[in-house]
């Protein structure tokens, strides 16, 4: 868990929020501010601040079975993923995050 970071306490359950999924190494809840009608983030349980600090291929693996898995329970036959790396590429929450944004 890092200081003063918003997924991290969201992980921690400090907000309530309710995932779509989870297991023991990632989760994924919905994006507070959706850019489609089904918008969902997946985001590893340890705090790893973007894609270029993520080392562990085991949890790259892990990332995105789940996308697949979020898209399973949220009936989506066809999505987009993304991945924001940097801030000039976009990325606003420095805890990495994959948006999976589709239509049911
Ligand atoms: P980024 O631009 O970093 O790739 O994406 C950050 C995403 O996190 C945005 O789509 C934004 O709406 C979402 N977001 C920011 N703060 C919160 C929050 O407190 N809760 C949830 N569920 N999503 C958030
Ligand atoms: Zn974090």
């Amino acid at each position: 868990m890092a200081e003063d970071c918003i997924f991290c306490k969201i992980l921690n359950g400090d907000f309530g929020t309710e995932f779509v999924y989870e297991n023991e190494y990632v989760a994924a809840f919905n994006d507070i501010n959706p850019k489609a009608p089904v918008h969902v983030l997946v985001v590893p349980k340890k705090h790893v601040s973007s894609l270029n600090e993520l080392e562990d291929k085991a949890l790259m693996g892990e990332l995105l079975a789940a996308v697949k898995e979020v898209a399973k329970i949220t009936g989506l036959k066809a999505y987009k993923t993304l991945i924001n790396t940097g801030k000039e590429a976009g990325q606003e929450v420095f805890h990495l995050h994959l948006h999976v944004l589709g239509s049911r």
